[in-house]
């Protein structure tokens, strides 16, 4: 099939972005079935690319290759996903916990690969991968040792591309059910249960900034955990020589998860709380215990451009209490998982947070999601996570 572009609708791709939206499309030709490979034409005939092309979605066309010739099946998907891996393989001791495939940033849209030990959790977000779905689980199998495959498609984006939300376990090659294990990562034993887990079944993206923590944890030091999730920040505080750890997080899976993984390191000092954040926050104003250090990563509150005031509300909310809640010269980590937020945003909204809770604050790191994250300079679509480690003095 061809896709012929409106005129000079050719930039943005051109400069490396991947996306078409269907308003930049003149007209097509042979269309069968949504999730097919289209060559993307200039409104003057010069062939661009190939990609995935979806009429029902708004992101009409998702780029594949530059080459007119290149054959979009297993072998493409092999070829892509050893391409991702050696990235991943070339970071110092790297283990064999890591996402494997982070979708449009390793040039595979749409698809999420994450990857423990010999199990897969994948995520499908196009309907072109959608039909490419047998080729992936194969190329899993014979290429990347695969005996544990899990589809974890049930996010709302898929609505948006005409699929179905669905979890299913893919491939059992010893037909024990391997969705729950123990496992090490960075010297911390962690149980994981890729069903039950959040998206892929476990966060990855914030590994590196949970054993950057380590850094600045002291002996004795009181740390507060929020959002905590299955508890990665928690468990690096104390495995870094915290005196006491509290953590918070509004999920009963999340919480008994993290209890069993304290446990599981002989951890003694957590306490984790199953409680709404805003209201732990505010107790906390009540009572006169301080901290030491204090991380704060909430969910994304905006998925849209239009909610970004209300979500800078909720983090200056967020942030300016738990800043009040440190002791002076001591830590803030920082925060924000939604692309739509920009650096400078957020930068405002510290100022306006430390203005209002009467603090002073320096940025000591600013970081990004883990190196198996990478991000297209190009497309803003795929930054998404913002860290900002502050000290909070007087
Ligand atoms: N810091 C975590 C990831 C946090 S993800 C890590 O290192 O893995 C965001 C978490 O916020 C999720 O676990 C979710 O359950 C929790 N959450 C969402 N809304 C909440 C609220 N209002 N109060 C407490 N937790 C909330």
């Amino acid at each position: 099939m061809k896709i012929i572009l409106k005129n000079n609708e050719e930039k943005r791709i051109l400069s490396g972005h991947q996306w078409i939206f269907s308003n930049e499309i003149e007209k097509t030709e042979d269309f069968s079935e949504n999730g097919q490979v289209a060559e993307l034409y200039t409104s003057f005939g010069k062939f661009i690319g190939k990609g995935f092309y979806n009429k029902n979605s708004l992101i009409a066309y998702r780029h594949l290759t530059d080459k007119q010739d290149e054959v979009i099946d297993g072998n493409f998907i092999f070829k892509r996903l050893s391409m991702a891996n050696s990235l991943r393989r070339k970071k110092l001791n790297t283990g064999e916990i890591y996402r494997l495939a982070n979708s449009e940033s390793d040039f595979l849209p749409g698809l999420i690969v994450d990857k423990f030990e010999n199990k897969y959790s994948i995520q499908i977000f196009s309907a072109g991968m959608e039909l490419l779905k047998k080729e992936i689980i194969e190329v899993l199998q014979n290429n990347f040792k695969a005996d544990f495959i899990l589809e974890k498609n049930d996010n709302e984006i898929r609505i948006l591309e005409g699929l179905e939300k669905k979890e299913e376990i893919l491939f059992d090659k010893t037909g024990t059910s391997q969705n729950e294990f123990e496992t090490e990562l960075d010297g911390i034993k962690i149980f994981i249960d890729l069903l039950n887990g959040q998206k892929t079944g476990y966060y990855l993206d914030q590994q590196e900034n949970r054993v950057l923590l380590r850094k600045y944890i002291k002996a004795g030091d009181n740390v507060l955990d929020l959002f905590c999730n299955e508890g990665g920040f928690s468990l690096n505080a104390a495995f870094a020589g915290a005196e006491k750890v509290t953590a918070a997080d509004s999920s009963e899976h999340s919480i008994k998860m993290c209890e069993r993984n304290s446990q599981l390191n002989g951890f003694s000092n957590i306490d984790f709380i199953k409680a709404d954040v805003f209201d732990f926050l505010n107790e906390g104003f009540q009572k006169t215990e301080r901290y030491d250090f204090i991380i704060l990563d909430p969910p994304s509150f905006t998925k849209s451009k239009k909610n970004v005031f209300t979500a800078l509300k909720g983090y200056t909310e967020l942030n300016y209490k738990a800043m009040k809640l440190l002791k002076p010269n001591s830590f803030l980590f920082t925060f924000s998982c939604s692309h739509h937020i920009s650096e400078k945003a957020f930068e405002e909204m510290l100022i306006q947070s430390a203005e209002k809770a009467g603090r002073s604050i320096q940025i000591i790191e600013f970081r990004n999601s883990s190196f198996d994250h990478p991000v297209l300079p190009q497309m803003s679509e795929t930054k998404y996570l913002k860290g900002y480690l502050l000290r909070v003095t007087v």
